[in-house]
Formats: structure tokens, C-alpha cells, sequence
């Protein structure tokens, strides 16, 4: 049984994060992820928008993680060479009654230490977003996008490269605290470790119950979007908000554009039963598109491309009528078992902020010592579509890998996918090539790629046909030969 010093349960935005802030110091890190890679969850089902902390509740760890996390954000994503663009965001107002909501949000931004918060009027918005119909609008501008899941995918590469141990498809099962050591069984073995770190987003719970009986129950609460192709990107330049209204929760459905050049649409608001139901309904097809267009009345169904939903792991139940705030604690009962509990948003924007927290609370108990030698900096290449034409014929050059288009949508090379299927993780699933290259992403969704992908898995990885996945471990894409 190997001993650590620190396991972290779950690879979303929030345990790479903490894997990564604590590789900068000498200890033996392990991750768990359950699923066939990181950013399996929440942590890429969701709108991708860097929160300025506005919306939060004054002196809430809400509103102080993701203050912190803003202002980090820009040089965490230069470092992992993640995208982000602060773009700045309206919250507008639709009539009389919501200016005055616009006026409150605005002393709680200022209260949350949100700078640059500036309420304007029609001609301001017009001349930045025509497509909008609006009198009055709160701005923002220290919100942003990135890419969630590229975000976590570097975050927990990097880790690795500084010496953390991921371990894919790795559930934990049980855990037993022995004189504060902790335990740790697996579907992949025993493990101990000195801490153990409750990232497991909605099973966050289980973990707990593993070892005391929870305080607290997760209520999950579904949110579903809609994407719009490309050729939509013109409809706005900024991220787009209704005043939040509690029928939809807290922030409402906005129209947020994406890194890539896509348009989202949502999310909803419905609480489930389930933490892994994520289908997507017609019912809030039709609500997002009603919604969407009193604000935007020139949106046209017909350029949706894609629906998914992501859940929120809510921690108060529906009936609660205030917001709930994020707890990251050390046990009482069981120390060094931190939990990081009901970390909905804004968590992304939060993560790294978190990330800090839970590395002082470790140095409150043993001494932390810095390596030498931490790697920060996680180069990427750059992407085939975004290089100039010089760039693109001097690469073909060198690897003709890159003069072969596979995804006809992005533009995605064969060089581009045999990176993808090169990384650090091992993870080798349809959807990890994807989420690292795109390849599947566009407006055919894998119609033209997949056949392309499957053929390099099998030349240049030597994999087994029958042992290709889709996402996870129970998803296999073939299950034989129907003629040989
Ligand atoms: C609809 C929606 C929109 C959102 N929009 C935003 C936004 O725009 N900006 C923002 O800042 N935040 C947003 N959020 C919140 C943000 O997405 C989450 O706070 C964040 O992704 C949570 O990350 P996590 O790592 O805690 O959870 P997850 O990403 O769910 O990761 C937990 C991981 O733990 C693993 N795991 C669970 N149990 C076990 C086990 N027993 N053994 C091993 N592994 C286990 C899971 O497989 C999972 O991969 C949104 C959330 C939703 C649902």
C-alpha cells in the first residue's frame, strides 16, 4: 500500500486546481478521478464565464473566492496557455422596475470590491451590442470566458509534470480514518495518505459519509443550454444577463459567446433527483428560445447546433430562499479531511482562489516546503485554424501530419489529434480528443472526424477497436465485426 501525503477525490476545475497549487511544494500528491478523464463533470458542463463576483452575497466565501480568482485568472491562463478574454459583460434591465434591481446589484458589486462597475444607457448599449433591446444596463467589465475544460485538462497536466499522480477510472469506494491516517480503498487498489481532499463536486456527500455522518444534503439542480453555430458570433460581443430572477435560480438565462466563436444560450433552472441525469428537454428548448429572444428578438432556432445541460450541486433546498454559500473546512471530527462542499457557481472562477485556501489550511498543520524546480509554464501549440499561412506551410513542412485535415468543421490536423491522444493523463476516449482539440465539436458533431480518430487510435496508439470509448468506461463504440 503506497503512502501519500495528500489525496485529492475528483478531477474537476476544483481538485486540479489544489493539485496543482500543491505541486509547487515537496509532497506525494495523488488524484482519483472516477471517470475515463478529468473535467468529466460539471467542470466542462457549464457556461464558461470568468464571474466578476457581483453577484455574490458581501463577506460570503462566494463573493471572496471568486473576487480572487478573477484577479488571477488572466496569468493562471497565460501560464497554461488556457484562452481567456475579459469581455466585459451587460446586465440589463428590460423595464423601470429592474433599474432599481440594477442599482442594488451595483452596491453589492462595489461592496464586493468589483471594480469599474458603471450603469448606461440605450445609445451606449446600441452602439457596443445593436442586436440588443435595452434602455438601461449595469457593466461589467472584469467579466470574462474561458474554456473550463481546457482549463482543468491543463491544470491537471501540469500537475502531473510536476509530479502528481492521476489516477483515471479510479473510484473511491471506502475510507477509514486510522489515528488521523486515512485508508483509502479503490476499484484500483489501497492507498493512505496523510490528508484526503473531498473534491468529488456532487458526490461530495458519499466521500463524507465514508467517514462521519454529513451535516448537510446535495440538491441537484439542472441547468440546460443550447449552442448556436458560428456564423451567429456577430449577435454580441459582450456576455449578456437578465437581471438575476429567482425563478431561474440566481443568474437566469443569458447569452454568453465562447472562446471558440460559439453562442450560448441558458442555463435552466430544475431540481432533480438525480446527479447524473443530464438530458436535455424540448420543454426548455422552447423556454431558453422565448427568454433569449425578448432580449435578443433576432435569434433564429435554426442555428442551434447542440444541446447539453450541466447540474449545480446545491447544498440548500429549493425552499431555502437566500443564497448558500461554499464551505471548504477542515473536519472537526476527522482532521485533514478538507472538504470542498456545494461549490456551484462560481466555482470555476472561484478555483483558483480555492486552490490557495486549501494550501493554507494544509500549512496549518505540516510544514510546507517549495520545490526548486516548479514548473509553471504549460506550452501548447498553437491551434492549426488560428496559425498564419507561413506558420501552417513551415509546420506541414516538418510533419505532414499537419497538412491533413481531419475535422472539416474546425479544422482540426491529424497532427493535432495524435497530440491530443499524446497527453500526460493517458485519458484515450472520442471525448478527451475532442475536449483537447475540438475534433467532434463542430456543426457536424463527429459525422466526418470520427471514422479519422478511430483509425489513429488503432495505427499510431495500437488500440483495440473494440476497446475504443466514447467517454467512459461503460461506453464502448463497437462491439465486434458484423463481416470479416
Ligand atoms: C449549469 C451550470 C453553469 C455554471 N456556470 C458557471 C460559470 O459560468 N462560471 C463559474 O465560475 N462557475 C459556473 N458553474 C459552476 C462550476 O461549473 C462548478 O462550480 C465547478 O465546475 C465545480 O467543479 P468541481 O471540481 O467541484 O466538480 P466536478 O467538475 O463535478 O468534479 C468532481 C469530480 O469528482 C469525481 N468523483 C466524484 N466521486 C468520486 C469518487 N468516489 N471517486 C473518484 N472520483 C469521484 C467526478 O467524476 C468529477 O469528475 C456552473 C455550474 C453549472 C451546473
Amino acid at each position: 500500500m503506497k503512502n501519500f501525503h495528500i489525496a485529492i477525490i475528483g478531477g474537476g476545475v476544483i481538485g486540479s486546481a489544489i493539485a496543482r497549487e500543491l505541486s509547487r511544494y515537496e509532497l506525494d500528491i495523488i488524484l482519483f478521478e472516477k471517470e475515463s478523464d478529468v473535467a468529466s463533470s460539471t467542470s466542462k458542463a457549464n457556461s464558461g464565464v470568468i464571474h466578476s463576483g457581483i453577484n455574490s452575497p458581501p463577506k460570503s466565501l462566494k463573493a471572496h473566492f471568486c473576487v480572487e480568482g478573477n484577479k488571477i485568472f488572466q496569468s493562471l491562463a497565460e501560464e497554461l496557455s488556457v484562452p481567456v478574454k475579459f469581455t466585459g459583460k451587460y446586465i440589463i434591465a428590460r423595464n423601470e422596475e429592474e433599474i432599481k434591481d440594477l442599482i442594488k446589484l451595483k452596491k453589492n458589486g462595489i461592496e464586493n470590491n468589483v471594480k469599474g462597475l458603471r450603469l448606461i444607457e440605450a445609445e451606449e448599449i446600441n452602439s457596443n451590442e445593436p442586436n440588443i433591446s435595452s434602455k438601461y444596463a449595469l457593466f461589467v467589465p472584469s467579466a470574462g470566458i474561458t474554456l473550463p475544460y481546457q482549463l482543468t485538462i491543463a491544470l491537471a497536466e501540469n500537475s502531473i509534470i510536476n509530479g502528481v499522480k492521476f489516477l483515471l477510472e479510479t473510484k473511491i469506494i471506502d475510507i477509514n480514518n486510522i489515528n488521523n491516517k486515512y485508508n483509502i480503498k479503490t476499484n484500483n487498489g489501497l492507498f493512505k495518505s496523510d490528508f484526503i481532499i473531498n473534491a468529488a463536486g456532487l458526490n461530495c456527500r458519499d466521500i463524507v459519509q465514508m467517514l462521519e455522518e454529513p451535516d448537510f444534503k446535495v440538491y441537484p439542480c439542472r441547468g440546460e443550454y443550447l449552442v448556436l453555430d458560428k456564423n451567429c458570433n456577430s449577435l454580441i460581443k459582450k456576455l449578456i444577463y437578465p437581471i438575476p430572477q429567482k425563478k431561474y435560480g440566481f443568474l437566469g438565462i443569458h447569452i454568453t459567446p465562447t472562446i471558440d466563436g460559439n453562442i450560448l444560450l441558458g442555463p435552466t433552472f430544475e431540481y432533480i433527483n438525480n446527479i447524473n441525469d443530464t438530458k436535455t428537454t424540448k420543454e426548455k428548448m422552447n423556454l431558453i428560445l422565448k427568454e433569449v429572444k425578448e432580449i435578443i428578438p433576432s435569434v433564429n432556432e435554426k442555428a442551434v447546433i447542440n444541446a447539453y445541460s450541466g447540474i449545480r450541486c446545491k447544498i440548500s433546498p429549493p425552499e431555502y430562499d437566500r443564497i448558500s454559500d461554499f464551505r471548504v473546512e477542515n473536519s472537526k471530527i476527522n482532521p485533514g479531511l478538507i472538504n470542498l462542499l456545494g461549490i456551484e457557481s462560481p466555482g470555476l472562477s472561484a478555483a483558483p482562489a480555492i486552490a490557495k485556501e486549501v494550501v493554507k489550511i494544509i500549512s496549518k498543520n505540516i510544514e510546507l516546503s517549495k520545490k526548486t524546480k516548479f514548473i509553471s509554464k504549460y506550452e501548447k501549440y498553437k491551434k492549426f485554424s488560428d496559425m498564419t499561412n507561413v506558420k501552417k506551410s513551415k509546420i506541414i513542412k516538418r510533419d505532414t501530419n499537419w497538412g491533413r485535415i481531419i475535422c472539416r468543421c474546425e479544422n482540426v490536423t491529424e497532427a493535432e489529434v495524435i497530440n491530443a491522444l499524446s497527453n500526460p493523463l493517458g485519458a484515450k476516449t472520442l471525448s478527451s480528443v475532442k475536449y483537447r482539440c475540438r475534433a467532434g465539436m463542430g456543426r457536424c458533431q463527429g459525422g466526418f472526424c470520427t471514422q479519422h480518430i478511430i483509425r489513429i487510435m488503432e495505427e499510431k496508439f495500437n488500440l483495440d477497436r473494440t476497446k475504443i470509448k466514447l467517454k467512459s468506461q461503460k461506453s464502448n463504440l463497437f462491439i465486434g465485426k458484423i463481416r470479416e
